[in-house]
Protein backbone atom coordinates (compact mmCIF):
# COMPACT_ATOMS: atom_id res chain seq x y z
CA UNK A 1 0.00 0.00 0.00
CA UNK A 2 1.21 3.70 -0.82
CA UNK A 3 -0.01 6.65 1.03
CA UNK A 4 0.20 10.05 1.30
CA UNK A 5 0.37 11.65 4.57
CA UNK A 6 0.42 15.38 5.38
CA UNK A 7 2.04 16.11 9.42
CA UNK A 8 1.45 18.84 11.19
CA UNK A 9 3.09 18.70 14.24
CA UNK A 10 1.91 21.94 15.85
CA UNK A 11 2.89 23.54 19.15
CA UNK A 12 3.69 22.46 22.64
CA UNK A 13 3.84 18.85 23.08
CA UNK A 14 3.46 18.11 19.52
CA UNK A 15 6.61 19.32 18.50
CA UNK A 16 7.70 16.11 20.70
CA UNK A 17 4.69 13.29 20.79
CA UNK A 18 4.56 13.31 16.62
CA UNK A 19 8.00 12.06 15.77
CA UNK A 20 7.31 9.27 18.17
CA UNK A 21 4.00 8.29 16.11
CA UNK A 22 6.12 8.71 13.30
CA UNK A 23 8.79 6.28 14.61
CA UNK A 24 6.07 3.51 15.07
CA UNK A 25 4.08 4.41 11.80
CA UNK A 26 7.63 3.95 9.72
CA UNK A 27 8.07 0.20 11.61
CA UNK A 28 5.38 -0.58 10.52
CA UNK A 29 5.75 0.48 6.54
CA UNK A 30 8.63 -1.38 6.73
CA UNK A 31 7.50 -4.59 8.24
CA UNK A 32 4.24 -4.89 5.94
CA UNK A 33 6.27 -3.21 3.10
CA UNK A 34 3.46 -0.44 2.95
CA UNK A 35 4.88 2.48 1.80
CA UNK A 36 3.96 5.93 4.09
CA UNK A 37 5.23 9.23 2.48
CA UNK A 38 4.89 11.54 4.98
CA UNK A 39 4.77 15.79 4.18
CA UNK A 40 5.65 18.21 7.23
CA UNK A 41 4.02 21.52 7.17
CA UNK A 42 3.09 24.20 9.75
CA UNK A 43 -0.49 25.12 11.75
CA UNK A 44 -1.72 27.01 15.00
CA UNK A 45 0.97 29.09 16.44
CA UNK A 46 3.95 27.60 14.41
CA UNK A 47 2.25 28.80 11.38
CA UNK A 48 1.30 32.22 12.73
CA UNK A 49 5.04 32.81 13.67
CA UNK A 50 6.36 31.89 10.26
CA UNK A 51 3.41 33.01 8.03
CA UNK A 52 0.91 35.29 10.06
CA UNK A 53 -2.08 32.97 10.15
CA UNK A 54 -3.06 29.43 11.81
CA UNK A 55 -3.50 28.03 8.53
CA UNK A 56 -1.85 29.08 5.37
CA UNK A 57 -2.91 28.23 2.27
CA UNK A 58 0.00 25.80 1.70
CA UNK A 59 -0.68 23.63 4.52
CA UNK A 60 -4.02 23.24 3.76
CA UNK A 61 -3.15 22.75 -0.20
CA UNK A 62 -1.15 19.88 1.11
CA UNK A 63 -3.97 18.59 3.73
CA UNK A 64 -6.61 18.29 1.06
CA UNK A 65 -3.86 16.65 -1.24
CA UNK A 66 -3.09 13.90 1.36
CA UNK A 67 -4.28 10.33 2.11
CA UNK A 68 -4.84 11.48 5.82
CA UNK A 69 -3.67 14.28 8.07
CA UNK A 70 -1.74 13.77 11.43
CA UNK A 71 -1.57 16.30 14.06
CA UNK A 72 -0.61 17.00 17.22
CA UNK A 73 -1.74 19.91 18.93
CA UNK A 74 -2.03 23.62 18.47
CA UNK A 75 -2.04 26.40 21.27
CA UNK A 76 0.12 28.12 23.35
CA UNK A 77 0.06 31.48 25.79
CA UNK A 78 2.31 32.86 23.50
CA UNK A 79 -0.68 33.51 20.82
CA UNK A 80 -3.51 33.69 23.81
CA UNK A 81 -3.63 37.69 23.38
CA UNK A 82 -4.55 37.46 19.31
CA UNK A 83 -7.80 38.00 18.12
CA UNK A 84 -10.32 35.15 17.80
CA UNK A 85 -10.04 34.89 14.27
CA UNK A 86 -5.97 34.69 14.25
CA UNK A 87 -5.43 32.31 17.25
CA UNK A 88 -3.94 29.15 16.58
CA UNK A 89 -7.03 26.89 17.52
CA UNK A 90 -9.10 28.87 14.71
CA UNK A 91 -6.43 26.17 12.34
CA UNK A 92 -8.57 23.52 13.36
CA UNK A 93 -12.04 24.35 12.80
CA UNK A 94 -10.71 25.60 8.94
CA UNK A 95 -9.41 22.14 8.78
CA UNK A 96 -12.98 20.71 9.67
CA UNK A 97 -14.44 22.55 7.88
CA UNK A 98 -12.43 22.68 4.70
CA UNK A 99 -12.11 19.04 4.99
CA UNK A 100 -15.95 18.38 5.13
CA UNK A 101 -15.04 16.55 8.73
CA UNK A 102 -18.78 15.65 10.01
CA UNK A 103 -17.69 12.66 11.88
CA UNK A 104 -15.04 12.76 15.05
CA UNK A 105 -14.67 9.56 16.60
CA UNK A 106 -13.19 9.01 20.40
CA UNK A 107 -12.71 6.12 21.25
CA UNK A 108 -12.13 5.36 25.43
CA UNK A 109 -9.94 2.22 26.08
CA UNK A 110 -8.79 1.05 29.66
CA UNK A 111 -6.05 -0.38 29.87
CA UNK A 112 -6.02 -2.90 32.86
CA UNK A 113 -2.50 -1.91 34.28
CA UNK A 114 -3.71 1.41 34.02
CA UNK A 115 -6.97 0.59 36.53
CA UNK A 116 -5.98 2.57 39.53
CA UNK A 117 -5.80 6.15 37.69
CA UNK A 118 -9.70 6.18 37.04
CA UNK A 119 -12.10 7.55 39.94
CA UNK A 120 -14.36 4.64 39.48
CA UNK A 121 -14.12 1.17 41.05
CA UNK A 122 -11.93 -1.35 38.98
CA UNK A 123 -14.86 -3.88 38.44
CA UNK A 124 -16.43 -1.50 36.79
CA UNK A 125 -13.82 0.19 34.56
CA UNK A 126 -11.65 -3.19 33.64
CA UNK A 127 -12.46 -3.76 30.40
CA UNK A 128 -13.96 -1.00 28.75
CA UNK A 129 -13.86 -0.20 25.37
CA UNK A 130 -16.50 2.89 24.25
CA UNK A 131 -16.20 4.47 20.94
CA UNK A 132 -18.30 8.03 20.66
CA UNK A 133 -19.12 9.11 17.38
CA UNK A 134 -20.03 12.46 17.24
CA UNK A 135 -21.54 14.50 14.94
CA UNK A 136 -19.16 17.60 14.41
CA UNK A 137 -20.64 19.95 12.01
CA UNK A 138 -24.58 20.43 12.50
CA UNK A 139 -26.96 20.76 15.63
CA UNK A 140 -26.99 23.38 17.55
CA UNK A 141 -23.82 24.93 17.11
CA UNK A 142 -24.37 25.86 13.98
CA UNK A 143 -28.27 25.97 13.25
CA UNK A 144 -30.26 29.40 12.76
CA UNK A 145 -31.66 31.25 14.22
CA UNK A 146 -29.17 31.88 16.96
CA UNK A 147 -28.05 35.31 18.12
CA UNK A 148 -29.35 37.50 21.40
CA UNK A 149 -32.07 39.66 20.87
CA UNK A 150 -33.27 42.41 23.06
CA UNK A 151 -37.07 42.37 24.26
CA UNK A 152 -39.41 44.91 26.12
CA UNK A 153 -37.91 43.25 29.44
CA UNK A 154 -34.26 42.58 28.69
CA UNK A 155 -32.68 40.20 26.52
CA UNK A 156 -33.19 36.22 24.77
CA UNK A 157 -30.31 33.95 24.05
CA UNK A 158 -31.17 31.79 20.91
CA UNK A 159 -30.21 28.71 19.47
CA UNK A 160 -31.44 25.78 17.23
CA UNK A 161 -31.55 22.51 16.94
CA UNK A 162 -31.35 21.70 13.23
CA UNK A 163 -30.34 18.38 11.47
CA UNK A 164 -31.37 17.07 8.04
CA UNK A 165 -32.29 13.32 6.62
CA UNK A 166 -29.02 13.87 4.79
CA UNK A 167 -26.60 14.78 8.22
CA UNK A 168 -28.31 12.06 10.06
CA UNK A 169 -27.61 9.25 7.16
CA UNK A 170 -23.86 9.83 6.98
CA UNK A 171 -23.27 9.78 10.56
CA UNK A 172 -25.10 6.98 11.21
CA UNK A 173 -22.99 5.18 8.00
CA UNK A 174 -20.23 6.06 10.18
CA UNK A 175 -21.05 4.52 13.31
CA UNK A 176 -22.45 1.29 11.76
CA UNK A 177 -19.59 0.62 9.80
CA UNK A 178 -17.28 1.64 12.64
CA UNK A 179 -19.24 -1.15 14.40
CA UNK A 180 -18.59 -3.80 12.15
CA UNK A 181 -14.67 -3.12 12.97
CA UNK A 182 -15.54 -3.70 16.55
CA UNK A 183 -18.48 -5.69 18.75
CA UNK A 184 -20.77 -4.85 16.36
CA UNK A 185 -23.24 -2.89 18.59
CA UNK A 186 -24.62 0.84 17.80
CA UNK A 187 -26.34 2.70 20.57
CA UNK A 188 -27.76 5.83 19.20
CA UNK A 189 -28.34 8.35 21.87
CA UNK A 190 -31.08 11.29 21.44
CA UNK A 191 -33.51 12.96 23.32
CA UNK A 192 -36.54 11.45 21.06
CA UNK A 193 -39.38 11.77 24.08
CA UNK A 194 -39.30 16.06 24.25
CA UNK A 195 -37.08 17.12 20.80
CA UNK A 196 -38.52 16.63 17.35
CA UNK A 197 -34.80 16.77 16.03
CA UNK A 198 -34.39 13.76 17.94
CA UNK A 199 -37.45 11.52 16.77
CA UNK A 200 -36.35 12.56 13.29
CA UNK A 201 -32.58 11.50 14.03
CA UNK A 202 -34.21 8.31 15.91
CA UNK A 203 -36.63 7.68 12.55
CA UNK A 204 -32.96 7.94 10.10
CA UNK A 205 -31.26 5.74 12.24
CA UNK A 206 -33.48 3.02 12.32
CA UNK A 207 -33.98 3.06 8.55
CA UNK A 208 -30.53 3.22 8.17
CA UNK A 209 -29.73 0.64 10.15
CA UNK A 210 -31.44 -1.57 7.88
CA UNK A 211 -28.53 -1.87 5.63
CA UNK A 212 -26.60 -3.13 8.60
CA UNK A 213 -28.89 -6.37 10.18
CA UNK A 214 -25.47 -7.92 11.04
CA UNK A 215 -25.01 -4.89 13.55
CA UNK A 216 -27.68 -4.68 16.82
CA UNK A 217 -28.67 -1.26 17.11
CA UNK A 218 -30.18 0.17 20.73
CA UNK A 219 -31.42 3.61 21.56
CA UNK A 220 -30.80 5.60 24.81
CA UNK A 221 -31.93 8.85 25.95
CA UNK A 222 -29.18 11.06 26.94
CA UNK A 223 -30.10 11.79 30.56
CA UNK A 224 -29.60 7.70 30.69
CA UNK A 225 -26.52 7.69 28.64
CA UNK A 226 -24.96 9.80 31.48
CA UNK A 227 -26.04 7.89 33.97
CA UNK A 228 -25.18 4.23 32.05
CA UNK A 229 -21.78 5.64 31.35
CA UNK A 230 -20.52 5.79 34.99
CA UNK A 231 -22.99 2.95 36.51
CA UNK A 232 -22.09 0.36 33.61
CA UNK A 233 -19.59 1.06 30.98
CA UNK A 234 -19.07 -1.95 29.47
CA UNK A 235 -22.57 -2.01 27.98
CA UNK A 236 -21.14 0.34 25.07
CA UNK A 237 -19.33 -0.85 22.28
CA UNK A 238 -19.89 2.72 19.71
CA UNK A 239 -21.89 5.29 21.08
CA UNK A 240 -23.77 7.60 18.00
CA UNK A 241 -25.36 11.11 18.74
CA UNK A 242 -25.53 14.79 18.17
CA UNK A 243 -22.70 17.51 18.36
CA UNK A 244 -23.86 18.73 21.39
CA UNK A 245 -24.73 14.88 22.82
CA UNK A 246 -21.17 13.94 21.48
CA UNK A 247 -19.19 16.86 23.14
CA UNK A 248 -20.31 16.22 26.26
CA UNK A 249 -20.42 12.66 26.58
CA UNK A 250 -17.03 12.10 24.88
CA UNK A 251 -15.81 14.12 27.84
CA UNK A 252 -17.53 11.69 29.95
CA UNK A 253 -16.41 8.82 28.66
CA UNK A 254 -12.80 9.95 28.22
CA UNK A 255 -12.19 11.07 31.94
CA UNK A 256 -13.48 6.68 32.28
CA UNK A 257 -10.10 5.91 31.65
CA UNK A 258 -8.26 8.37 33.89
CA UNK A 259 -5.85 10.27 31.81
CA UNK A 260 -5.87 12.49 29.32
CA UNK A 261 -2.26 12.02 27.64
CA UNK A 262 -3.81 8.50 26.11
CA UNK A 263 -6.63 8.64 24.12
CA UNK A 264 -6.50 9.17 20.46
CA UNK A 265 -9.21 10.74 18.30
CA UNK A 266 -10.37 10.56 14.63
CA UNK A 267 -12.10 13.10 12.18
CA UNK A 268 -13.76 11.94 9.44
CA UNK A 269 -15.27 13.20 5.75
CA UNK A 270 -16.12 12.41 2.52
CA UNK A 271 -11.87 12.21 1.89
CA UNK A 272 -9.48 13.08 3.88
CA UNK A 273 -9.39 12.36 7.76
CA UNK A 274 -7.42 13.84 10.46
CA UNK A 275 -5.85 12.13 13.52
CA UNK A 276 -4.91 13.72 17.01
CA UNK A 277 -4.99 12.96 20.30
CA UNK A 278 -7.52 14.46 22.17
CA UNK A 279 -5.44 16.59 24.51
CA UNK A 280 -3.86 19.90 23.75
CA UNK A 281 -0.30 21.45 23.19
CA UNK A 282 0.42 21.40 27.37
CA UNK A 283 2.44 24.11 27.52
CA UNK A 284 3.09 22.93 31.17
CA UNK A 285 5.28 20.21 30.16
CA UNK A 286 6.22 21.23 26.94
CA UNK A 287 9.93 20.79 25.43
CA UNK A 288 10.69 18.42 28.96
CA UNK A 289 10.32 15.80 27.40
CA UNK A 290 7.46 14.59 29.73
CA UNK A 291 4.63 14.36 27.34
CA UNK A 292 2.64 10.94 27.43
CA UNK A 293 3.21 10.16 23.46
CA UNK A 294 0.27 6.92 23.83
CA UNK A 295 -2.47 9.07 22.82
CA UNK A 296 -0.23 10.15 19.69
CA UNK A 297 1.07 6.71 19.09
CA UNK A 298 -2.53 5.32 19.06
CA UNK A 299 -4.01 8.12 16.99
CA UNK A 300 -1.66 6.35 14.20
CA UNK A 301 -3.61 2.69 15.06
CA UNK A 302 -6.59 4.97 14.13
CA UNK A 303 -5.35 6.16 10.86
CA UNK A 304 -4.09 2.83 9.93
CA UNK A 305 -7.54 1.13 11.07
CA UNK A 306 -10.06 3.78 9.69
CA UNK A 307 -8.53 5.79 6.99
CA UNK A 308 -6.29 2.70 5.47
CA UNK A 309 -8.48 -0.38 6.51
CA UNK A 310 -5.32 -1.93 7.95
CA UNK A 311 -6.81 -3.49 11.28
CA UNK A 312 -3.95 -5.77 11.52
CA UNK A 313 -1.51 -3.02 11.33
CA UNK A 314 -3.38 -0.95 13.75
CA UNK A 315 -3.94 -3.90 16.09
CA UNK A 316 -0.49 -4.67 16.57
CA UNK A 317 0.41 -0.94 18.00
CA UNK A 318 -2.46 -1.71 20.35
CA UNK A 319 -0.50 -4.56 21.51
CA UNK A 320 2.85 -2.96 21.61
CA UNK A 321 1.25 -0.20 23.76
CA UNK A 322 -0.70 -2.94 25.90
CA UNK A 323 3.04 -4.82 26.54
CA UNK A 324 4.64 -1.35 27.21
CA UNK A 325 2.18 -0.59 30.36
CA UNK A 326 1.75 -3.74 31.41
CA UNK A 327 5.85 -3.70 31.56
CA UNK A 328 5.58 -1.02 33.97
CA UNK A 329 6.26 1.32 31.89
CA UNK A 330 4.55 4.97 32.81
CA UNK A 331 5.37 8.76 31.76
CA UNK A 332 4.79 11.46 34.50
CA UNK A 333 1.18 12.01 34.16
CA UNK A 334 0.37 8.46 34.96
CA UNK A 335 3.13 7.23 37.00
CA UNK A 336 2.14 5.48 40.12
CA UNK A 337 4.43 3.56 43.10
CA UNK A 338 6.44 0.88 41.70
CA UNK A 339 6.14 1.62 37.78
CA UNK A 340 9.24 2.63 35.79
CA UNK A 341 9.17 6.83 34.72
CA UNK A 342 10.14 7.29 31.21
CA UNK A 343 10.55 10.45 28.91
CA UNK A 344 8.58 11.33 25.94
CA UNK A 345 11.41 9.46 23.53
CA UNK A 346 12.01 6.64 25.67
CA UNK A 347 8.47 5.75 25.84
CA UNK A 348 8.47 5.54 22.23
CA UNK A 349 11.59 3.86 21.68
CA UNK A 350 9.87 1.34 24.36
CA UNK A 351 6.91 1.18 22.12
CA UNK A 352 8.95 0.97 19.18
CA UNK A 353 10.92 -2.54 20.83
CA UNK A 354 7.23 -4.09 21.85
CA UNK A 355 6.22 -3.29 18.02
CA UNK A 356 8.80 -5.19 16.87
CA UNK A 357 8.31 -8.30 19.80
CA UNK A 358 3.95 -8.05 19.27
P1 LIG B 1 -4.05 20.45 27.56
O1 LIG B 1 -4.74 19.22 27.09
O2 LIG B 1 -2.97 20.97 26.70
O3 LIG B 1 -3.46 20.20 29.02
C1 LIG B 1 -4.26 19.92 30.15
C2 LIG B 1 -3.40 19.20 31.21
O4 LIG B 1 -3.12 17.87 30.77
C3 LIG B 1 -2.04 19.87 31.43
O5 LIG B 1 -1.68 19.77 32.79
C4 LIG B 1 -1.08 19.05 30.59
O6 LIG B 1 0.24 19.02 31.07
C5 LIG B 1 -1.72 17.66 30.67
N1 LIG B 1 -1.47 16.89 29.43
C6 LIG B 1 -2.10 17.06 28.25
N2 LIG B 1 -1.60 16.21 27.34
C7 LIG B 1 -0.65 15.49 27.97
C8 LIG B 1 0.24 14.46 27.55
N3 LIG B 1 0.26 13.98 26.30
N4 LIG B 1 1.10 13.95 28.46
C9 LIG B 1 1.10 14.40 29.71
N5 LIG B 1 0.30 15.37 30.18
C10 LIG B 1 -0.56 15.91 29.31
O7 LIG B 1 -5.20 21.56 27.76
P2 LIG B 1 -5.06 23.11 28.13
O8 LIG B 1 -3.95 23.29 29.11
O9 LIG B 1 -6.41 23.53 28.47
O10 LIG B 1 -4.67 23.82 26.76
C11 LIG B 1 -3.33 24.17 26.38
C12 LIG B 1 -3.36 24.72 24.96
O11 LIG B 1 -3.77 23.69 24.06
C13 LIG B 1 -4.35 25.85 24.77
O12 LIG B 1 -3.78 26.81 23.92
C14 LIG B 1 -5.55 25.21 24.13
O13 LIG B 1 -6.31 26.08 23.34
C15 LIG B 1 -4.88 24.16 23.27
N6 LIG B 1 -5.71 22.99 22.93
C16 LIG B 1 -5.49 22.44 21.71
C17 LIG B 1 -6.17 21.30 21.35
C18 LIG B 1 -5.83 20.66 20.02
O14 LIG B 1 -4.82 20.98 19.43
N7 LIG B 1 -6.65 19.73 19.54
C19 LIG B 1 -7.09 20.71 22.22
C20 LIG B 1 -7.27 21.28 23.48
C21 LIG B 1 -6.57 22.43 23.83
Amino acid sequence: MKKRICVFAGDGIGQEIVPEAIKVLEAIGTRFDHSFECEYAQVGGAAIDSAGIPLPSESLALAKDSDAVLLGAVGGPKWEGLDYERRPERALLGLREQLGLFANLRPAKMYSALIEASTLKPEVIDGIDVLVVRELTGGIYFGKPKGIEQTSTGHKGINTEVYTTEEITRIAEVAFQAARKRRCLVTSIDKANVLESSELWRRVVIEVHKKYPDVELRHMYVDNCAMQLVRKPKQFDVVVTTNLFGDILSDEAAMLTGSIGMLPSASIGSTVGMFEPIHGSAPDIAGKNMANPIGMIASVAMMLNYAFDLPKEAELIEQAIQMTLDQGFRTKDIESEGTTLLGTMEMGDTILQNLGRA
